[in-house]
This record gives structure tokens, C-alpha cells and sequence, in this order.
């Protein structure tokens, strides 16, 4: 089965996250420590940036710079910083939120049922330190059919070496 959603959101003191090399190649897996709270992202994120990750917050759409970059570099947990996504997975949803095909490692995020506001979705969180990212629908594009609808707030977006000026024209 290859469905997302069979990785819950766990009370682990660990986790076993995909590195990432700064171009975005795989290192390997690795264990580390979970990240359950840290004083320091009441001071260092954005209050946008807290109350999306800490508080299940939303976005505006298309209100948020960066949501519908094409710059080539990878996408990072604004609060941990594991990596999550890939700009070559990112496509245009047309909904005003950054949208992926799939994570860069399957490893990297964690799922569990939302069934806030009446309805009942899919929660993507990072598998780290449990920060709420987005959620995931089953009507993206080709390959995997999957979109992974994401709050910019929640990304800290890193490009890749050498990419940043020529891909300015878009
Ligand atoms: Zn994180």
C-alpha cells in the first residue's frame, strides 16, 4: 500500500527522518530526537509562522510571498528545519497555497485524521517536531495523484546553490 496516511503522528522521544545534502541528495536515514516544544519559536517565528505550525492556523491564499515561487531549492520546516519538499515536486494548484506531488522523504512527514470544521482531511505535519504544515488531498497531477496543499508560513525555503539568478525570468 502506498497511501500516506498509514504514518501517525506519534508520542515517540525519536524519529527516523531522510537527510538531505544542501543540493537536496539523499544522505540516509537517521535517528533523532523529537522535538516535542522549544522555547525559541514563540521568539523566532513570525506570529504568521507560530500560530500556522503551533496553533493548526491557515494561511490566506495567495497571500503569503512565496507560495507560488518555481525557483529551484528545497522547502524546510520553518520550526526544525527537517527537510520536507522539493521544488521539483511543487506545481500550480491554482489555489494560492504551495503544492506538492509528494514529500521529499516519506519519512520526513507525519499524517493523521482532521476532522475539524466539519469535515474530515488528511493533516500533514512534520514528523519531527509535529508542526502542522497543510493537508493532503487525493487530487493532484501525475505521478502520484496526490496534492499536498501546504501553508509558505510553514516553509523556510532554501535555493539551490547557483540556482538564484538564473531562474529570476522564470
Ligand atoms: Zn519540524
Amino acid at each position: 500500500m502506498d497511501a500516506p496516511a498509514d504514518k501517525t503522528a506519534s508520542k515517540e522521544t525519536s524519529v527516523t527522518i531522510m537527510e538531505f545534502s544542501p543540493t537536496g541528495t539523499p544522505i540516509g536515514l537517521r535517528t533523532v530526537a523529537r522535538i516535542s516544544d522549544d522555547p525559541s519559536w514563540k521568539s523566532r517565528l513570525s506570529p504568521q509562522a507560530y500560530s500556522v505550525t503551533r496553533r493548526h492556523a491557515t494561511d490566506p491564499p495567495f497571500g503569503i510571498s512565496g507560495y507560488d515561487s518555481k525557483d529551484q531549492g528545497i522547502y524546510r520546516c520553518i520550526c526544525c528545519g527537517t527537510i520536507l519538499f522539493s521544488s521539483g515536486d511543487k506545481f500550480d494548484s491554482g489555489t494560492g497555497w504551495p503544492s506538492f506531488t509528494s514529500p521529499m522523504a516519506r519519512e520526513n512527514v507525519a499524517t493523521r485524521e482532521d476532522l475539524s470544521y466539519g469535515m474530515r482531511r488528511i493533516e500533514v505535519l512534520c514528523a519531527r517536531c509535529d508542526a502542522h504544515m497543510g493537508h493532503l488531498f487525493p487530487d493532484g497531477p501525475a505521478p502520484t495523484g496526490l496534492r499536498y496543499c501546504i501553508n509558505m508560513s510553514a516553509l523556510e525555503f532554501l535555493p539551490l546553490p547557483g540556482e538564484g539568478v538564473r531562474k529570476e525570468n522564470k
